[in-house]
């Protein structure tokens, strides 16, 4: 299957109100430009030296999503264009996303991360935490945040009823805050959960935002 048809295919399998992120970590140019070709926008890579790269290199119409983890002295260099930075997983980085905002007065659209799978490797908040920071002064100041929902990562497992609990887990964490915390925002809508294993069984627990690499571009060596 070429990248044109695997998009087509995921494409044929989502919801027309879920949002696809493009995975193209890794990838060359001219992978990316082959899905452009065909139609998408939306594209995601998880090291801030290849986003800036590709950033530079491909159509200026490209909406470029952080996805991996971030590194507080690397903000900057993606603060001017990165359209949402998905694994925002502490206060500090939150701190250091608002300052550089600020810097160039422009708001930074994100998501918080929270660690919804049993493995310990992966990153991201608990409820508890983030009723905690949600409540300290830092964060009611942060002018130039724009905190547009929640991400997620389940258990890399075989194991379909522990990987929906999770993405069901990061569903009712999304509600619970747009209840508790972000009523009065209007953005606060995104739940980013799903890749190439398991996006069917995101989308069924409530996913809007999908992030599928190897099922459009092929596996990465
Ligand atoms: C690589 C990556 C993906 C996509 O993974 P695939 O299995 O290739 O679809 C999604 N989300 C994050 C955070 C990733 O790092």
């Amino acid at each position: 299957m070429n990248i044109t048809e695997g998009l087509q295919k995921v494409k044929s399998l989502l919801p027309s109100d879920v949002t696809l992120v493009a995975v193209s970590k890794t990838k060359p140019h001219e992978s990316i430009l082959e899905a452009y070709n065909s139609g998408q926008r939306v594209f995601g890579e998880n090291k801030v030296q290849e986003l800036c790269e590709k950033f530079e290199a491909l159509p200026k119409d490209i909406s470029w999503h952080m996805i991996g983890h971030l590194q507080r002295n690397k903000v900057k260099y993606i603060a001017p264009f990165v359209d949402l930075i998905h694994g925002v997983d502490s206060l500090r980085l939150l701190k250091e996303i608002n300052k550089q905002g600020e810097k160039i007065k422009r708001v930074i659209p994100i998501l918080l991360q929270f660690h919804i799978a049993q493995e310990e490797s992966k990153f991201g908040f608990s409820l508890e935490e983030i009723r905690e920071i949600t409540s300290d002064q830092d964060f009611t100041s942060f002018k130039y945040i724009d905190v547009q929902g929640v991400m997620g990562m389940a258990t890399n497992s075989d194991d379909q009823s522990l990987v929906r609990k999770e993405f069901a887990n990061l569903f009712s964490i999304h509600d619970v805050l747009s209840k508790e915390i972000f009523s009065y925002t209007s953005s606060f809508k995104t739940i980013s959960m799903g890749m190439s294993g398991d996006y069917q069984l995101a989308i069924e627990e409530g996913s809007n935002m999908v992030r599928v690499g190897s099922s459009i571009f092929g596996s990465r060596y």
